[in-house]
């Protein structure tokens, strides 16, 4: 029996502001700004859960995770990809790897890589190896250049 192999792509970008929490895939950096949003704002897990959601057809964050509802207020993204993962459980897919671009002005996020990756790693439950990230920075350009936003690209790999 041959395996079926998918990929998913997911994107996220959020707004940088003052006497915020900055949490980048799941791990707390102290910089004075953080990512706004109703949830934390972490653009990692977001377009990553993006990503594997859309690997598998099953819809997106926004649908399982509507902005409307107060629930998700604060929320700590970890359970967005959490309930990413049961849902390919449930549909029997594995995943074969991840891989991450963020793109952010400051902070360096190269100190915290690997804490990223081991956190992300654990929550779906796959060997870090299978856990790429890359920072990039915006070279000055735009509102990311400015400061003033992050943004996070993701693909998954599944298979079944
Ligand atoms: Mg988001």
């Amino acid at each position: 029996m041959s395996r079926e192999f998918r990929t998913g792509i997911g994107y996220d970008s959020h707004r940088l502001e003052l006497d915020r929490r900055l949490v980048l895939g799941g791990i707390e950096i102290p910089f004075p700004k953080g990512l706004a949003g109703h949830s934390d704002g972490d653009i990692i897990l977001h377009a990553l859960t993006d990503a594997l959601l859309g690997a598998a057809g099953l819809g997106d964050i926004g649908q399982h995770f509507p902005p409307s509802d107060d629930q998700w207020r604060g929320a700590a993204s970890t359970l967005f990809l959490e309930h990413a993962r049961k849902l390919l459980e449930a549909n029997s897919y594995q995943i074969v790897n991840v891989d991450v671009a963020v793109v952010i002005e400051k902070p360096k996020i190269l100190p915290y890589r690997d804490r990223i990756r081991q956190h992300i790693a654990k929550t779906l439950g796959i060997d870090m190896e299978r856990v790429g990230l890359k920072a990039k920075t915006a070279e000055g350009l735009g509102p990311v250049g400015a400061g003033e936003a992050a943004e996070a690209h993701a693909v998954a790999t599944i298979a079944r």
